[in-house]
């Protein structure tokens, strides 16, 4: 039988976990509250020797552990390898913009989506990250900063909406008062469209933002650059972004990776405002991204100017477009190249 993984728990169903030890109440909140700190056990000042000796033995605490870090010189960027307890490793990134920090979490050790550009899905995916994995990297990146994170992007390596149901148990642990209460309305959830996960989360009552990775305008081009879209082609994907508007009140976000010669024309910029004009029917924002270059995959980023021109179409259509600032361009601020590289090693 598998061990508790304890910092899954709420405060709870941590409780009732240390009452069964045989423990009183109050060991147990002090020991959520370390945890939340991304502390590990044999820091946990306040509690007995002889509880945290039982709680190393009878429990799965997956405190991820900083493998590595690159800050960027340019703006302060922190990159992390973290490693959690299997040995997997993953990446997370911390933020600096100037209404707070914001980190970018990991949901799974690699991916199984396919999307041709990226470095995360490269390698498959090795396996989910519980709820407590995803949750520890904002509390050791809290640690290691000092700082108070505000903002979460789900952006990292992995699908949030494959591994659905430790995404939204890590939502409600990070949002609870109990736990680092960040709010949900400074969290985004990144998905490729996985339709039937859009759906499920706008009955969760959970206000995140929902982003969709959409990257093309017609199921041509999307399909060749992304092949859950022959599962899930954009006509469908509207109405689920359509139906998630509805029913949640809350604006869809569409990330717009540029990638030269494949998506950057003057037509992919009308056929975009099109799409999305008749698609929504509502407030949208179209985040467009500069792409990363992976070199295995053999795609290039327009230029600056290339990507300005793209943007100022859009505007001009009537479109709410903006070209994501590049934070620590020095340190591959991209998700997916880090664990790459370093399972290589
Ligand atoms: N699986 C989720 C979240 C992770 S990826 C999703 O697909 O949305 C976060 C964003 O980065 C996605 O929009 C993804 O398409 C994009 N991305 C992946 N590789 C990239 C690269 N090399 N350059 C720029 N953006 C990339």
């Amino acid at each position: 039988m598998s061990k508790p993984d304890i910092l899954s728990m709420t405060l709870e169903e941590c409780r009732e976990f240390v009452l069964s030890l045989g423990e009183k109440k109050f060991r147990a909140d002090q020991l959520y509250g370390w945890m939340q700190k991304g502390t590990p056990l044999t820091e946990m000042k306040n509690l007995p020797g002889a509880f945290r000796d039982r709680l190393a033995a009878e429990c799965d605490y997956r405190l991820p552990e900083i493998a590595k870090k690159q800050v960027s010189q340019k703006d302060g960027t922190v990159k992390y390898l973290m490693r959690m307890t299997d040995g997997e490793c993953v990446e997370s990134v911390f933020m600096r913009y100037e209404h707070g920090n914001t980190v970018c979490v990991s949901c799974q050790a690699g991916c199984r989506m396919g999307c041709r550009f990226c470095a995360s899905t490269l390698r498959g995916k090795a396996r989910d990250l519980t709820a407590g994995e995803i949750l520890g990297q904002i509390a050791v990146i809290q640690r290691d900063t000092g700082e108070r994170v505000g903002g979460i992007v789900m952006m990292g390596i992995g699908e949030p909406l494959d591994n659905y149901d430790n995404t939204v148990r890590f939502l409600r642990l990070i949002s609870s008062p109990d736990g680092l209460n960040i709010g949900l309305r400074h969290i985004s959830v990144s998905t490729c469209g996985l339709i039937p996960g859009i759906k499920k989360l706008s009955e969760e009552g959970l206000p995140v933002t929902l982003s969709i990775s959409l990257h093309a305008a017609d199921n041509e081009r999307r399909s060749s650059l992304m092949p859950v879209n022959n599962k899930y082609p954009i006509a469908e994907l509207m109405t689920a972004c359509r139906e998630y508007f509805e029913k949640t009140g809350r604006r869809v976000s569409f990330e717009y990776t540029l990638i030269s010669g494949e998506n950057d024309s003057e037509k992919d910029a009308r056929a975009l405002a099109d799409l999305l004009k008749k698609g929504i029917k509502g407030p949208s924002h179209i985040n467009l991204i500069m792409l990363n270059k992976v070199d295995e995959t053999g795609f290039a980023a327009p230029d600056r100017k290339g990507a300005e021109r793209f943007r100022d179409l859009l505007c001009d259509m009537g479109m709410n477009a903006t070209i994501r600032r590049r934070l620590g361009s020095d340190i591959d601020a991209s998700c997916g190249q880090l664990r790459l590289k370093n399972s290589e090693n």
